[in-house]
């Protein structure tokens, strides 16, 4: 084979390899939510599940009349409490629950979010069963 013909079968291998590692990162960045995984908790019956199963099906992710954000559900266990989403502080590894009060940071490194989950009368930090 000569240079010629060598040099731009190069260059299209190369290109595509390239074009190839663009679009697995882009489609990773297209669909993040097909991965995330976070605990909710029912304020009703106390049953904790994953965001995934909410996902699983259709008509599951039910926000009830009323709630402070769309990220509430509708318990999927016993159909009649809300249950909320939690998330865990990226400083000190707290998991806290979301909306329960108005101000949905770390109750431990957030004092004004203690304060109003104090004000509230809710404990937003969140336990894991056992
Ligand atoms: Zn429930
Ligand atoms: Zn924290």
């Amino acid at each position: 084979m000569s240079n010629k013909l060598l040099i731009p079968l190069l260059i299209a291998t190369i290109v595509s390899a390239v074009a190839l590692v663009v679009y697995s990162v882009r489609s990773s960045l297209r669909h993040p939510s097909d991965k995330v995984s976070y605990p909710y908790v029912c304020k009703g019956c106390g049953a904790i599940f994953d965001v995934s199963e909410l996902k699983k099906k259709p008509g599951m992710w039910r926000t009830p009349a009323g709630a402070p954000s769309d990220s509430v559900v509708t318990c999927i266990k016993c159909n009649k409490g809300w249950a909320f989403p939690v998330a865990k502080c990226e400083k000190c590894g707290t998991e806290y629950i979301l909306y329960l009060c108005p101000v949905s940071r770390c109750p431990v490194c957030d004092l004004k979010a203690a304060a109003a989950a104090k004000k509230a009368g809710v404990d937003t930090v969140f336990k894991r069963p056992g």
